[in-house]
């Protein structure tokens, strides 16, 4: 791979993570897997806004997207993001235990997501 090129991937990996909502985004999908409902619960966000930053980053691989009925699960397609998250936290001097555990998103009683509402999901079907 020529220099240039490699230069120009990783700062698009950058370009990406230069936005402190899609930060927060990554953290609140974690290891785990999630859909639109629920990060907007979580997150206080209106889901127009939740879903133009979970397009981006599907599109660009940093998502990976998964139907389950009428709901779109998404999750982190690289965990070790988690890890560059760790370092950049490291380099701005942020002591790091203050960092989030990227655990998952849990379980809600405001989000009706087959997740957060297994029977809600059995009568669907
Ligand atoms: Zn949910």
């Amino acid at each position: 791979m020529k220099i240039n090129a490699i230069d120009k991937r990783i700062s698009q990996l950058f370009k990406l993570l230069g936005s402190a909502f899609r930060i927060r985004l990554l953290y609140s999908i974690g290891y785990g897997e999630v859909c639109v409902c629920h990060l907007e619960a979580v997150l206080r966000k209106r889901q127009a806004y939740i879903s133009q930053h979970l397009m981006l980053l599907r599109d660009t691989g940093i998502l990976e997207a998964r139907r389950e009925g009428k709901y779109i699960f998404y999750r982190v397609s690289d965990p070790t993001i988690f890890d560059l998250l760790r370092e950049a936290a490291i380099i701005q001097s942020i002591p790091t235990q203050d960092l989030p555990e990227p655990a998952g998103p849990g379980i809600l009683s405001n989000c009706a997501c087959p997740k957060c509402e297994p029977d809600s999901n059995a009568n669907q079907n």
